[in-house]
């Protein structure tokens, strides 16, 4: 069954049932932007843009396409995930590119390095697979290694020492930075109605 509609305190489907709630987790994965599916490219499955293996759009001199918007393919065909290694690793390549065909050079083929995978879930609660052998790291261990991993991605030492300063306070002071909801009819469910 498909989803139609989410809205603040039900979930519609496509048969025209509804389930009341006011919690809802996404896991449906995500589309290319709108722009996308505006630009006019040809585009592929979830409206991610179908580029070469050198990542520019073909038939469109000049236009790269990289990151989520695009359908990067790997060797065997399969696209990649939209994660932020893809990007960033596709950034650095189509950089390269761009330059290649400003000096008259040939490009190069986008190739993935990947270096793992992790994820954080709560406090000393995370998951990674590392290396070329996908070692499983599990709790404190991968918790600390999601911290350490994410505050030497960030752009520069300021950046990296201020979040590991913030992580540190939310970690000894359990405390998260305050949040608010300034939606009113996300806060109220008539479950009546
Ligand atoms: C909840 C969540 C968790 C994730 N966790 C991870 C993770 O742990 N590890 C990981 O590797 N990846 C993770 N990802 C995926 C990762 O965030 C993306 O793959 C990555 O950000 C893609 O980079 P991008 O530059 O292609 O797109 P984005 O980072 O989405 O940047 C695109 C930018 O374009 C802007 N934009 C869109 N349309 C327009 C327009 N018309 N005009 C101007 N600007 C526009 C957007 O506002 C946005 O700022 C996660 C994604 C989500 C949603």
């Amino acid at each position: 069954m498909k989803v139609d509609e989410v809205g603040p305190d039900r979930v519609k489907l496509s048969d025209g049932r509804e389930i009341l709630t006011r919690t809802v987790v996404w896991a449906g994965g995500i589309k290319a932007a709108e722009l996308a599916a505006r630009s006019g490219l040809p585009q592929a499955h979830s409206g991610r843009l179908e580029i070469g293996a050198d990542l520019a759009v073909p038939a469109f001199p000049g236009v790269y396409a990289l990151g989520d918007v695009a359908n990067t393919l790997a060797p065997d065909g399969s696209p990649f995930p939209q994660l932020g290694s893809v990007a960033l690793q596709a950034g650095r390549c189509a950089a390269n590119n761009i330059l290649a065909d400003i000096d008259g050079k040939p490009r190069s083929t986008f190739h993935y390095r990947d270096k793992g995978i992790m994820a954080m879930i709560g406090r000393n609660a995370a998951i990674a697979e590392v290396g070329q052998r996908r070692r499983e790291l599990h709790g404190p261990l991968a918790y600390a290694s999601w911290l350490g991993v994410h505050a030497w991605l960030l752009s520069g030492y300021r950046e990296r020492v201020n979040a590991l300063g913030a992580w540190a306070w939310d970690y000894v002071a359990k405390t998260r930075s305050s949040a608010f909801i300034n939606r009113p009819d996300a806060s109220h469910i008539d479950w009546g109605e």
